[in-house]
């Protein structure tokens, strides 16, 4: 069975190879922005380091307990350290109860297995404490690491580890992945470019069926906005202002319109990412100057920010809806 992971090719080879050539290092750090795909590596490895029948060295068979559990992070050898939620911290105790973990033998697979996420979320006492982990690493353990940067982390740390940096992938790359799942061509060319180079990204987008449909109300929001006067826009910035994640989903969806109207009205040959609102982008482009548009850029970006942050959600919508140019 494949590893079923996308435009990480050389990583999957790298690590196939380790296992194949009985290379396999203590530590691995899976490098690279936020939904890039590095959790899903890691665990892809994990299962193919404690797969029981494996077709051919570095595969994975898909069948055995170790297949039907690791992904799920549920087998007994797999010892997951996290922050609680995205944003909060890793302990130091909980780096310590990892150690103890480790230090006794496999219950069933080969080897224990540490899955460490998101460790530039760590305090500096987590991060030494897995600096001592690594100095002495327990035998038949393996760990895998996953971060930002290895910047974020103690070069001590890095230095011990073998990086693996993933890279977003291009949006043909994205769009193809989407494509080979079923969905149209347009919209895997949509979502691809929605995605960011984020697979896991892409795939949320394919799963949630109504996304499309929302971001169509939504650019339908911004035409209408672009066109209101001050009371119809402080109208939709209160609609907006009672739900933080359908305000940041706009808004989102509103920068990359934006971005596009920008592109167009610079003359850009960078690839449009709104395929099908290139007749609103066209009229949009052409009735205002390049910098306006570049300004309502900004305007949409500091506006994510400040929300981002924690600012007043309703003031802060406010302010972009003044700072939007007014069409007529
Ligand atoms: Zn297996």
């Amino acid at each position: 069975m494949p590893w079923d992971i996308y435009g990480h090719d050389w990583a999957v080879s790298l690590l196939q190879s380790h296992i194949a050539g009985a290379r396999v290092r203590h530590a691995y750090l899976f490098t690279g922005p936020d939904g890039v795909g590095k959790r899903t590596l890691a665990l892809r490895f994990a299962q193919a380091l404690e797969c029981q029948s494996p077709p051919s060295a570095g595969e994975v068979c898909g069948r055995c307990r170790a297949c039907r559990q690791v992904p799920g992070q549920a087998f007994a050898d797999l010892h997951v350290v996290e922050s609680g939620e995205a944003g909060g911290t890793v302990k130091v105790e909980q780096v310590r109860g990892l150690h103890r973990h480790l230090s006794l033998s496999p219950l069933e697979g080969r080897r224990r297995i540490a899955l460490l996420l998101r460790f530039h979320e760590a305090t500096p006492g987590a991060a030494n404490a897995l600096l001592k982990t690594l100095e002495e690493p327990p035998a038949s353990v393996v760990l895998l690491v996953t971060a930002r940067s290895a910047e974020a982390l103690l070069p001590t740390v890095v230095s011990r580890c073998e990086v693996v940096p993933l890279r977003p992938l291009a949006q043909a790359e994205l769009s193809d992945m989407l494509a080979a799942r079923g969905l149209s061509p347009e919209d895997s060319r949509l979502i691809a470019g929605l995605a960011g180079g984020s697979p896991g990204k892409a795939l949320r987008m394919m799963a949630d069926r109504g996304l499309l449909e929302r971001r169509a109300e939504l650019v339908k929001d911004l035409s209408r906005v672009l066109r209101a006067g001050r009371a119809e826009r402080f109208a939709l910035a209160e609609a907006l202002a009672k739900d933080r994640a359908a305000a940041v989903l706009a808004l989102e969806t509103w920068q990359s319109l934006l971005r596009d109207v920008l592109l167009t009205s610079s003359g850009s040959q960078v690839e449009r990412i709104n395929m099908d609102q290139r007749e609103e982008v066209e009229r949009l482009a052409e009735a205002r100057a390049t910098e306006t548009w570049a300004e309502a850029v900004e305007a949409v970006e500091r506006t994510l920010t400040a929300i981002q942050s924690n600012a007043n959600l309703r003031l802060a919508l406010e302010v972009l809806s003044l700072d939007l140019p007014r069409l007529n």
